[in-house]
């Protein structure tokens, strides 16, 4: 298989009975679909079949450069896909042009799809790493290198009020 598509042949399934089903696993370092790039691009997937077709159910993983929301770095953040996609088989039996489809020959390219997922699941809110600490809110400094001696005193507004009023009455 060339390193920068996903093809696939799944003509060996299109001869077998509906249920049969075959496992698919890959892993690409890097690979360029269309004009995004994906770093790594590593998949595991089962081709089932079906009375229409092809099912395609798995999962894919990828990164995406993005700003943390915490710290603001850019970071590598981890973009997980899971799909269930029917390509139909013969292809005239697709119910209409954005159906996914099986060529004659059997070859299925599953790049479309899987960049299609890839850059719909980015998060929306992307962490550099899960426990990410941020910047501190006085003086900016990035806490997760740089600890910085800014007090910070995290209390609710309301019991800081609170605490103004007790100080005063003393
Ligand atoms: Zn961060
Ligand atoms: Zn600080």
């Amino acid at each position: 298989m060339h390193g920068n598509n996903l093809k696939f042949n799944f003509g060996f399934l299109i001869e077998a009975s509906p249920g049969t089903s075959n496992n698919f696993e890959f892993e690409y370092p890097r690979m360029i679909i269309e004009d995004e790039e994906f770093v790594p691009m590593n998949g595991k997937f089962s081709a089932t079949r079906t009375g229409e077709g092809i099912l395609i159910q798995g999962k894919f993983i990828t990164s995406a450069e993005m700003d943390c929301i915490r710290c603001l770095e850019l970071s590598q953040v981890a973009v997980n896909s899971f799909i269930e996609e029917l390509f139909f088989y013969p292809p005239s039996a697709a119910p209409d042009s954005d159906s996914f489809t099986m060529g004659e020959d059997g070859n299925v390219d599953l790049s479309p799809l899987i960049r299609q997922e890839a850059l719909i699941n980015r998060p929306m809110q992307p962490l550099c790493k899960e426990d990410c600490k941020g910047l501190c809110i006085e003086c900016g400094a990035n806490l997760n290198n740089d600890p910085c001696d800014c007090e910070i005193d995290d209390i609710d507004p309301r019991l800081a009020a609170l605490k103004a009023l007790i100080k005063e009455s003393d």
